[in-house]
């Protein structure tokens, strides 16, 4: 069985961000919650499982070479 496999990482500046109108930043939320609902982890239960059932956000601060902030998941 194959799978369609995503891994998405976009940091965003925080000014970009914040100007994306709020009703977009929902639906963007809620499109992200929705593929996670279907997602599966690769071989579950065996030694060789992946956690392929993630999807985090997280405030990055690796730019200023400070630690970032706990993430929470999406
Ligand atoms: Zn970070």
């Amino acid at each position: 069985m194959a799978l369609r496999r995503f891994d998405i990482q976009l940091a965003i500046p925080t000014a970009i961000y914040d100007a994306i109108p709020l009703a977009k930043k929902i639906a963007a939320r809620d499109a992200i919650r929705d593929l996670k609902a279907l997602a599966v982890k690769i071989n579950e239960g065996l030694p060789n499982e992946e956690m392929t059932v993630k999807a985090t956000y997280h405030i990055c601060k690796h730019d200023e070479g400070k630690p970032c902030e706990p993430g929470q998941e999406i």
